[in-house]
């Protein structure tokens, strides 16, 4: 179809936050499932693996000394400590996927997310929340995945975080975990359709 030919466009850079147990991976799971323009950027963590986890697809679990390698050798696009771990995004695979036209979507920290804005400016930013702090704590519980201790640890970081939504273009409450991936959706298609992006269909004229 020609609108496809003509729509042909580079990569978009998506940056997603919000606190830990908002549901930031359920809903970006949901909605990139089926979708072959959109690609998930693992990063690299010191953190423990979780039950679950597959090493190479929530994570690439390295040690510190690599982390720091990785850091040193300027590997990484991003890199930051959160609640005791570090985590960072290789970046040639980000690179190499927005080059191929891919999108890519970054489930980074506040922190990480402010390098990836000051380097890439024109990211698409997603701040994702839970309906409240009582729900986040409810879910974090039931995950089941962090110690009592790492749980108050990333409710109170949560706190902070919150100051910093507005620095992002959207934001999600999720608490209906279809409907948060039909807003993510719309986002995309709307973002999509905005002046920089549609600009090139206006030449001819
Ligand atoms: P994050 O990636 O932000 O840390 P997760 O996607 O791991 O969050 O979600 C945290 C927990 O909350 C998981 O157990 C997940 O199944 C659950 N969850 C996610 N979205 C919802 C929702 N809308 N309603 C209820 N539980 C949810
Ligand atoms: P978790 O340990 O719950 O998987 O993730 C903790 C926090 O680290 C989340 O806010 C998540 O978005 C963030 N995170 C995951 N990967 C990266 C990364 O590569 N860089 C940064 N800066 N944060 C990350």
């Amino acid at each position: 179809m020609k609108r496809d030919t003509k729509m042909k466009e580079k990569g978009r850079l998506i940056v997603i936050s919000g606190p830990s147990g908002a549901g930031k991976s359920s809903v970006v799971f949901r909605a990139i499932e089926g979708r072959a323009d959109m690609c998930f950027s693992t990063s690299v963590t010191t953190r423990a693996q979780r039950p679950g986890e597959v090493d190479g697809r929530e994570y690439f679990f390295i040690d510190l000394d690599r982390f720091h390698e990785m850091v040193a050798n300027d590997e990484l696009l991003e890199h930051a400590m959160y609640v005791g771990n570090a985590y960072g995004t290789p970046r040639k695979f980000v690179e190499d996927k927005l080059a191929e036209g891919m999108n890519v979507l970054l489930d980074i920290e506040i922190q990480g997310a402010r390098q990836v804005m000051e380097k890439v400016p024109e990211a698409l930013k997603i701040f994702i929340i839970p309906p409240s702090l009582e729900e986040l704590r409810n879910r974090l519980v039931k995950r089941g995945t962090d110690s009592a201790e790492a749980i108050e640890g990333r409710l109170k970081r949560a706190r902070e975080e919150y100051q910093e939504a507005v620095f992002y273009d959207y934001i999600i409450v999720n608490d209906d975990l279809d409907v948060a991936a039909e807003e993510f959706n719309a986002i995309l298609t709307a973002d999509r359709c905005r002046y920089p992006f549609r600009r090139h269909w206006l030449e001819e004229v």
